[in-house]
């Protein structure tokens, strides 16, 4: 029987309802000639994966994009299963009897170490925790961050640590205007911190920002920005990339940082300070964190032409009570699929998973395709391509009959499975109604949303507004 028919339809799991699970949904979905099923899993009872859980609360423009994952969620073919988790509730074989191909779109959840002493101390955090714990991931919202210093830092230069510097130095207005939890919103209006450190192993020529993000530094309510002079001097190997000017973002933030540099504000509650060419060393502290000791770098190009930073015998300790790794996030192995583990991705071919980066073997009916395929890189747009390219292999290889033959190939089969082990699986619809829920609570107050913040909370809420169907005799 022909694969991808009415009779036969291909039917597809994707593990992961963040951007890239969706990308890969919707090619699926594009394809004419394709009859397809496609059950997106999530561990949460939410969909959206970062675009919830990591986007800034304050950047709720970005937010919108999940308009279009809902036009793919309302498609007939096309199912969620929330509150579902890949190697507890669901096993791999459990799934390969099931679908003919998996997908994994899992991203990466943890974080990336500095591996420097004192980095375990209380009021150590990684960047990630503080992100999930702002976001209200369920996960994260027992999280304590002790913001009765007056000075914090961040370590990284990328977006992350942006979005963590600002959200430190909102004003109780801008905060409002968020989607931030609750209880992260409390406890940031009654933080002591004042001084906001950024740092960064490399220069700005260097720096993963992009331009937007350090332009609306100058733009915050209660905190000035602060770049010393010395800070926008380029090494002669960085002027010379910036002198080639092929690279627009680098060109933008030259012109803020130096902007801030030449025109110091001041007169505002809070400062967010930029120091680059810098590296922690130490993490100083008895019980917890009471200082940072950081070294000067000098920065060099090596024989590739990468611009690479090499300490100094310059050290410097500045006094904190708050340390936020931004260094980067980290993909999490999933129980029965390859990983490599220096990497933090899943090794693949095109998308293809395969058992290791290097002479690996397929694994047959197994596809990655985001951050756990290519690792933390990149902006929400930057997954479509990615997924594209995955679903195109993953077509590839049905039409010459390398993927799973599944013994028991439909939804009734799946959902079988998860209500006999007792998985209280929320459907989009279920997922509908928890939104229209904190759309409702958040325009009661004038806020964008106010989020759920335990997935018992969700799960109640369900029964609640099932039990009030009842009722109504809908
Ligand atoms: P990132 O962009 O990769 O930045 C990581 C930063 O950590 C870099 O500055 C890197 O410096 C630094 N770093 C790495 N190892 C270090 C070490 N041992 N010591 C000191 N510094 C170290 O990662 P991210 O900020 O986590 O962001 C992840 C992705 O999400 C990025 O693509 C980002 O653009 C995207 N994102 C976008 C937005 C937005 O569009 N508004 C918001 C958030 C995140 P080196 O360059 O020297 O390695």
């Amino acid at each position: 029987m022909t694969l991808g028919t009415s009779q036969h339809p291909l039917r597809v799991a994707i593990i992961g309802s963040g951007p890239s699970g969706f990308y890969a949904a919707d090619h699926l979905q594009k394809q004419a000639d394709l009859v397809v099923e496609i059950d997106m899993f999530d561990r949460l009872p939410t969909p959206y994966g970062l675009v919830r859980g990591g986007v800034a609360p304050d950047h709720q423009k970005i937010k919108s994009v999940t308009k279009v994952y809902e036009k793919i969620a309302a498609k007939e073919n096309f199912r969620f299963y929330g509150n579902v988790e890949f190697g507890a509730d669901v096993t791999h074989a459990d799934m390969q009897k099931r679908y003919h191909a998996l997908i994994f779109t899992t991203g990466a959840q943890t974080d990336r170490r500095l591996n420097i002493p004192g980095e375990d101390l209380p009021g150590s955090h990684p960047a990630t925790e503080f992100v999930a714990w702002y976001n209200a991931h369920p996960d994260f919202k027992d999280c304590e961050f002790d913001l009765t210093c007056k000075a914090a830092a961040v370590v990284g230069i990328g977006n992350v640590a942006m979005d963590v510097a600002r959200i430190l130095a909102r004003s109780e207005s801008e905060l409002h205007q968020s989607d931030i939890a609750d209880y992260a919103m409390a406890a940031l209006l009654k933080s002591d911190i004042e001084t906001i450190y950024i740092l960064g192993r490399r220069g700005p020529v260097q720096a993963a920002f992009t331009d937007p993000e350090i332009k609306e530094m100058g733009e915050m309510e209660i905190a000035n920005v602060v770049v010393g002079p010395d800070e926008v001097k380029l090494d002669p190997a960085s002027q010379s990339i910036y002198d080639r000017g092929d690279d627009a973002i680098i060109h933008r933030n030259m012109e803020h940082l130096r902007h801030y540099a030449e025109n110091p504000e001041t007169g505002k509650p809070k400062k967010i300070v930029f120091r680059f060419c810098v590296s922690p060393v130490e993490i100083i502290g008895t019980d917890k964190v009471e200082a940072i000791k950081i070294v000067k770098n000098e920065l060099y190009q090596d024989d590739k032409g990468d611009i690479k930073a090499k300490a100094t015998d310059q050290f410097e300790t500045i006094p904190v009570g708050l340390v936020f790794r931004s260094v980067g996030y980290r993909g999490v192995a999933l129980p029965g699929v390859p990983f490599n583990e220096s990497w933090g991705t899943i090794p693949h071919d095109k998308g293809r998973v395969m058992t290791q980066p290097k002479d690996g073997q397929q694994v047959t009916g197994d596809y990655v395709a985001g951050w756990i395929k290519r690792g933390p890189s990149g902006v929400i747009g930057t997954n479509k391509p990615d997924s594209v390219e995955t679903v195109e292999t993953l077509l590839e290889d049905m039409r010459a009959g390398k993927i799973n033959s599944p013994t028991s190939a439909t939804r009734e089969a799946l959902e079988a499975l998860l209500n006999e082990r007792g998985v209280r699986f929320v459907t989009f619809d279920d997922w509908l109604i928890l939104n229209d829920i904190e759309l409702a609570r958040g325009m009661e107050q004038g806020r964008p949303r106010i989020k759920f913040t335990s997935v018992e909370e969700m799960l109640a809420a369900l029964e609640e507004h099932e039990q009030g169907a009842l009722v109504a005799g809908d």
